[in-house]
């Protein structure tokens, strides 16, 4: 894992926290020497536009957070439902390409590599 060698020491992939407060893998903050540069990879990455208030409600914090699964990629838009008082939210959908469909509850995941439901075993 890369470090950084020049002022803090710690590695560099450790999540960002948004400006909601919240660790995201997407988020990326660059405030080296005065800059204030902030940006969503991920709505990036699909060419949607970001501005800070979006991470406030954002489900992928807490998607990530429940399923580090490495076959789940998530798909974003930023739209207006009526489920959300036609307010612009980040809507997020997961699709596992490990078995190529669509992971309806993408913090359970689709059970592919983990088989649901989960056996716990109590040992007497
Ligand atoms: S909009 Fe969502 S995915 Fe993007 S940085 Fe904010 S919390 Fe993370």
């Amino acid at each position: 894992m890369p470090v950084c060698l020049f002022t803090c020491h710690l590695p560099l992939s450790l999540p960002l926290k948004t400006p909601a407060g919240r660790e995201c893998p997407h988020f990326y903050g660059n405030y080296f020497r005065g800059r204030n540069e902030e940006e969503c990879r991920l709505l990036a990455l699909h060419n949607q536009t970001w501005y800070p208030d979006l991470c406030k409600t954002c489900p992928v914090p807490d998607v990530m957070r429940a399923n580090s699964c490495q076959h789940m990629k998530l798909n974003v838009v930023v739209g207006r439902s009526i489920a959300t008082l036609f307010q612009k939210r980040v809507q997020a959908n997961a699709f596992c390409e490990k078995v190529k469909r669509n992971v309806p509850e993408p913090q359970v995941g689709c059970g592919e590599c983990h088989a649901l439901p989960f056996k716990f075993e109590i040992k007497e």
